[in-house]
């Protein structure tokens, strides 16, 4: 497809460094863009080509309630401001993807990474192309999920990193073809094994010895790593907390999109 990324709509915000921020990520065609465009319907907004990760300033729907203003007064002039958080989007195509990385590895207030998937173009009933989209959003997700075990295990100090929850946002469910949320998360955890047994067998090949891939903390395979099944709950371990959702930003009869907001509300 093309890639949606030179047709953003962004939002120049001032106060960029200081708002908590989530980052969205996923394959191209996910709905990453219609998301944002979403997100922001109602402020100022401005339009421009641009191949580089784009942020948007987003507040929380009035209905939904951040969990860090449980104990406020509902007239605490704060909840005003710490309501709004930052969308960061990023270029689902591969060559852009350090983009996405350096979000993960350098981040600037990060309360957590959103994961958006097609759910119909994952779906193994999508003849042809079906596995192929699995495939590449599984990859995608494992080399993040990596990362983030490496941010954790590569750490100086014995101390557990800060938890970093991930939200795996099952897009377009308003599809029939669409696989519900469930199936989603058993789709990804089961190509995420085979993309990690893969992995694990070409470095093993390349005569590194087993023992030699579990090089002090660092591993070089996600989660329990081997042959064995690959499940998000492996993750607890390095503090990382992945949920599935599902939802559509766009669809006939509107979008859904509070399961995602809840999330976002839980993480703020
Ligand atoms: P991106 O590459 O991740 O930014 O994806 P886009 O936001 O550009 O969306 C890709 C395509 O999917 C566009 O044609 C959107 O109109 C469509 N799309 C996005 N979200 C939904 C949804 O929830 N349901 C349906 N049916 N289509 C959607």
């Amino acid at each position: 497809s093309v890639p949606l990324f030179l047709h953003l709509v962004i939002y120049r915000s001032t106060s960029s460094t200081t708002l908590p921020s989530f980052l969205l990520v996923g394959p191209s065609g996910a709905g990453k863009t219609a998301l944002l465009t979403l997100f922001e319907r109602g402020q100022h907004v401005e339009t421009r080509t641009s191949q580089v990760p784009i942020s948007v300033e987003v507040s929380l729907p009035v209905s939904t309630n951040a969990a860090s203003l449980k104990y406020r007064s509902v007239n605490d002039p704060s909840n005003q401001v710490h309501k709004k958080f930052l969308l960061a989007d990023t270029p689902g195509h591969g060559k852009l993807r350090h983009y996405a990385f350096d979000g993960v590895i350098k981040p600037q207030n990060l309360k957590g990474i959103i994961f958006m998937v097609d759910a119909a173009d994952i779906s193994m009933g999508n003849s042809g192309s079906g596995n192929e989209a699995l495939r590449q959003a599984a990859e995608y997700l494992h080399d993040i999920l990596l990362l983030l075990q490496k941010r954790s295990t590569s750490s100086k100090t014995s101390k557990a990193p800060k938890e970093l929850p991930i939200l795996i946002a099952a897009n377009k469910l308003d599809l029939f073809t669409a696989l519900p949320a469930p199936l989603v998360r058993t789709a990804l955890e089961s190509e995420i094994s085979n993309v990690r047994s893969s992995k694990t067998k070409g470095l093993l090949d390349s005569g590194i010895g087993m023992n030699d891939l579990d090089i002090g903390e660092e591993k070089e395979w996600l989660g329990d790593g081997g042959d064995g099944k690959f499940e998000f709950s492996q993750m607890d371990e390095v503090n990382v907390a992945v949920s599935v959702a599902g939802g559509n930003v766009l669809g006939a009869d509107g979008q859904d999109v509070k399961q995602w907001w809840d999330w976002i509300a839980s993480n703020l």
